[in-house]
């Protein structure tokens, strides 16, 4: 068990205990990844698995709490977990749905991070800047990834150094468990840019270079945007925003081309400047920047993605239902018209 001040802490890290020790065992399977030292504690990461464990299904994973200070995305994915879970013990839908697909989630990737309320990891490493992956062009200064100092925020570690142990534990899972299935998607949940809810798609490191399966992206887009047709989300690549080194899905997207799987990582970012602008005093807050405070805009964050992850998971289901018809070549050409010229 742990110390007294990390439960109280990481109140989120208490919750997915819970959900560990009271869940029901037919259903949820769980898998430490790393310990990482934190104080005179060792803080946990975990993997729970919910669904057909086969290799050859399609796979969707939630992940969560790669940037400490981001609470929200972390309190998002456990909500998502415990609404499956609900309904795993009465709703015959869900029962046979998860017959034919698997969920992982993995609710807070940096414990220490967000024990110590800061963006990096214990060691000062921002870990999405962490892979050993350069971008070809410029980048922001500071922001993009850099080498100078760990009391810097957005540092990448030393050059050459072994990737952080919550990084590599990310990409070892990525790897044994999502690189086997046919088809994968990932949703990756952050908050603290922008007035929007955006959803990114790799490169973050070129602007110029799409990726190979954009008309993949840009099909599955078109089929959120007309299923709800009255959602809010952005949905483009990350170079639009902005260029950095070390991004995680984008190592772990090249290197997944090595097979003939398909595997596309998305990264969810929570419009956050909307709750600060209705409630400037979060400013004084650090944390306030990354998270709603009021309990009422809370409750509505936490509910208003379930129809993107719900989405999400029936488009991964679904797959070769929709992924033939993305081939036709006049998408690669209407995504190539959005957000390539
Ligand atoms: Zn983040």
């Amino acid at each position: 068990m742990h110390e007294i001040s990390t439960l109280t802490q990481i109140p989120e890290l208490h919750k997915i205990e819970a959900i560990i020790k009271w869940s029901n065992k037919a259903h949820l399977s769980t898998r430490v990844l790393c310990h990482v030292p934190c104080d005179d504690d060792l803080l946990p990461v975990y993997a729970l698995t919910l669904g057909n464990r086969a290799q050859d299904v399609p796979c969707i994973t939630f992940v969560a709490g790669i940037h400490g200070l981001e609470r929200i995305g972390t309190q998002v994915v456990i909500t998502f977990l415990e609404g499956l879970l609900e309904r795993l013990e009465w709703d015959q839908v869900l029962v046979d749905l998860l017959q034919r697909v698997r969920i992982h989630v993995l609710p807070l990737i940096n414990p220490v991070g967000m024990f110590n309320n800061t963006r990096s990891n214990g060691n000062g490493v921002d870990l999405m800047r962490n892979a050993p992956i350069d971008s070809h062009e410029k980048t922001i200064w500071l922001g993009g990834g850099h080498r100078i100092s760990p009391l810097l925020p957005w540092y990448r570690g030393k050059a050459g150094e072994a990737m952080q142990p919550e990084a590599q534990a990310l990409c070892d899972f990525v790897r044994q468990e999502i690189f086997t299935a046919p088809f994968s998607l990932v949703l990756d949940c952050h908050s603290g840019f922008g007035y929007r809810n955006q959803i990114w798609f790799p490169y973050a490191r070129s602007q110029r270079e799409p990726i190979k399966h954009l008309k993949e992206i840009y099909y599955l887009r078109n089929l959120f945007m007309h299923t709800y047709p009255n959602q809010d989300y952005v949905f483009e690549p990350q170079s639009q925003h902005y260029l950095v080194h070390g991004d995680l899905w984008d190592y772990l997207y090249l290197q997944s081309l090595k097979d003939g799987n398909i595997f596309l990582p998305l990264t969810l970012e929570m419009g956050s400047w909307r709750w600060v602008r209705k409630n400037p005093l979060q400013l004084r807050q650090l944390l306030g920047l990354y998270h709603p405070i009021k309990p009422h805009r809370l409750k509505r964050v936490l509910r208003s993605h379930l129809i993107l992850m719900e989405f999400l998971l029936h488009a991964t289901l679904s797959y070769k239902k929709w992924l033939r018809k993305s081939q036709a070549p006049e998408f690669e050409k209407l995504a190539r018209t959005l957000w390539y010229t």
